[in-house]
């Protein structure tokens, strides 16, 4: 006769006097209780349990207490993505007859969420720049509930006015909702500048490998909070606890990886401000960005690892480009651990069409770069040498 009494049953977990250093993964989905009243007392938050995993797990909270920690918040919630996390804001908080106001350089997909989403459910939306608070302040309604914005503007890095519509917010009762995910919690605080709500991309520069996609909301109130992780819950955008464990141990290494991306970035503006074919850099703290002093009252010193530029030449200089950089990833994507390289006008921004983009200054000798912990001769180099490929 076998110890095991079934192949079908759980064998317990081997014991150890000693515990295990790396954060364990748990990707159980069930949580067995060993009552009925246990049950209940879970379920009413008078014991801690977990019950099932969409509800919640180990893993993503593990990860959320510390995305907490750097906001400055508690009870902020993992989702499966960046725009899980948006959207169980921007659903799981109006209601029909509501107005949402966001910024006019959201991200993509926020944007598609606020153009068409939301007005089909009878929210309705606009957009405004919010680097200009006078037309920021025009575009608020009586019955506006909610404004979302970025600090930092993809992809010409603008800095939004965030003590000005923090002020109109506030003194209206509105929502402040910022999505904090090119600023990072190292670079801006948004709760401490009034914000109400703060998102995040995990799988940007948090995580920061591309492999895990995963977000983050968090709110000062908890009962708003508790309507953004009911709805999130119920609509299903759990986070895998494997990702999760991705996401949790990419922030053992976070702080390093952003202080030294953005001291990459900065050093790289400057190199390629000087070059020949180069006819702008943008980057927040350089004296030469057109919200220079906003971004120095904003971020201080920290100008983020983001920098963009535009060459001379279009679309066929543009081409040559990426070709002379075989070793810098040209992909649609930011906070990688290694730099990438993206091309708005045939990516994040193609279906703007070209009126739309020139009005934001994004010509097809426009690029962003998302700056990575590579030693900076060596990226300095590379740039020099697909630039002036580019211009030949
Ligand atoms: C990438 C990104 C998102 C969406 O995040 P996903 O994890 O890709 O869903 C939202 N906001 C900003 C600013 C982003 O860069």
């Amino acid at each position: 006769m076998s110890d095991i009494p079934s192949l079908v049953r759980r064998m317990p977990w081997p014991e150890s006097a000693s515990r295990p250093v790396g954060t364990p993964i748990q990707p159980s989905v069930v949580y067995a209780s060993p009552d009925p009243d246990t049950l209940d007392a879970q379920y009413e938050g008078r014991l801690q349990g977990y019950t099932y995993a969409r509800e919640g797990h180990p893993n993503a909270d593990v990860l959320a207490r510390k995305i907490d920690s750097m906001e400055g918040v508690s009870g902020g919630l993992v989702l499966g993505s960046g725009m899980a996390a948006v959207a169980a804001v921007l659903m799981g908080v109006t209601r029909a007859g509501d107005h949402v106001l966001g910024g006019d350089q959201l991200y993509g997909r926020s944007l598609r969420l606020m153009r068409e989403d939301l007005p089909r459910l009878g929210v309705a939306t606009a957009l405004a720049d919010p680097t200009d608070l006078a037309a920021f302040e025009a575009a608020i309604r009586p019955e506006t509930r909610l404004i979302l914005l970025e600090v930092v503007s993809n992809p010409t890095l603008r800095v939004a006015d965030i003590a000005g519509i923090a002020e109109l917010a506030r003194a209206r009762g509105i929502l402040l909702v910022i999505d904090n995910t090119f600023t990072t919690p190292r670079g801006f605080q948004p709760f401490a500048h009034g914000a109400d709500v703060v998102i995040h991309s995990v799988t940007k520069i948090l995580a920061g490998h591309s492999d895990a996609t995963l977000g983050y909301v968090a709110a000062r109130d908890p009962a708003l909070m508790k309507a953004i992780y009911d709805f999130a819950v119920t609509t299903g955008m759990t986070p895998s606890p494997f990702d999760c464990w991705l996401a949790e141990r990419g922030l053992y290494s976070f702080e390093l990886r952003y202080d030294r991306s953005e001291a990459n970035a900065e050093a790289l503006a400057a190199h390629l401000a000087g070059l020949p074919g180069v006819r702008r850099v943008l980057y927040p703290t350089r004296s030469d960005h057109p919200d220079h002093n906003r971004a120095v009252g904003l971020l201080g010193a920290r100008g983020g690892h983001m920098v963009s530029f535009e060459i001379e030449g279009g679309r066929a200089a543009a081409n040559r480009l990426t070709r002379a950089a075989p070793n810098i990833a040209f992909a649609p994507t930011l906070g990688d651990i290694g730099t990438t390289l993206s091309h708005p006008a045939s990516s994040s921004h193609r279906g703007l069409g070209a009126e739309g983009r020139a009005a934001l200054g994004i010509s097809e000798g426009f690029f962003r770069i998302s700056v990575g912990v590579e030693d900076i001769a060596l990226l300095c180099r590379e740039f020099e040498a697909a630039i002036a490929a580019s211009q030949t």
